[in-house]
């Protein structure tokens, strides 16, 4: 039994080294689960039923190859999540922790940035405060400090990273209640 969760936070069940997204629950059963093969897209008509997190039946078989490096990259994904909000450790490490031993396949596979942005989205998920961003591409606004309301003044910030390459500008509209 393996459940993961995708960088959104999507279901996902790991079964042998093939993929499945979550269908939701029977209508019938609500502790039956159904499951279809992340290929499907690709034409590939695998399915399961899961009851408390066991297969209890496979429907069809795959149209295609295991593929272990997608495999190992989305367990990266769910160990990332994971020790987002169970350490308070900088993104750096916990994904360097998830990644330590991985074949170079599957480390190519990893997208840094995106790991890095899961961190802090999960972060923002779980309420707990953001951690300074030191490059742009770990900087996530959470959804409070987006509010734009009607507005009579205009204000500008400046970010600038720790790097000094990027700035990025932030035009925030201040509000008369
Ligand atoms: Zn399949």
């Amino acid at each position: 039994m393996e459940f993961i969760q995708s960088e959104k936070g999507k279901p996902m069940y790991i079964d042998g080294n093939y993929i499945f997204w979550s269908d939701g629950f029977s209508k019938v059963d609500d502790q039956l689960l159904f499951w279809r093969c992340s290929k499907r897209l690709n034409g590939c008509k695998a399915r399961l039923h899961t009851i408390n997190g066991e297969v209890i039946k496979r429907i069809n078989d795959h149209s295609h190859l295991e593929d272990n490096v997608n495999v190992n990259r989305v367990r990266v994904v769910g160990r990332v999540r994971a020790e987002a909000t169970e350490s308070r450790e900088n993104p750096e490490i916990i994904i360097g922790n998830a990644t330590l031993g991985l074949a170079n396949e599957v480390r190519a596979s990893l997208h840094i940035g995106n790991l890095k942005r899961t961190i802090q989205r999960e972060r923002i998920r779980n309420q707990a405060a953001p951690v300074n961003p030191n490059s742009l591409e770990t900087l996530v606004i959470p959804d409070e400090y987006r509010i734009i309301t009607k507005t009579s003044a205009k204000k500008t910030f400046y970010y600038t990273t720790r790097d000094k390459k990027k700035t990025a500008f932030l035009f925030l509209k201040q509000t008369i209640i």
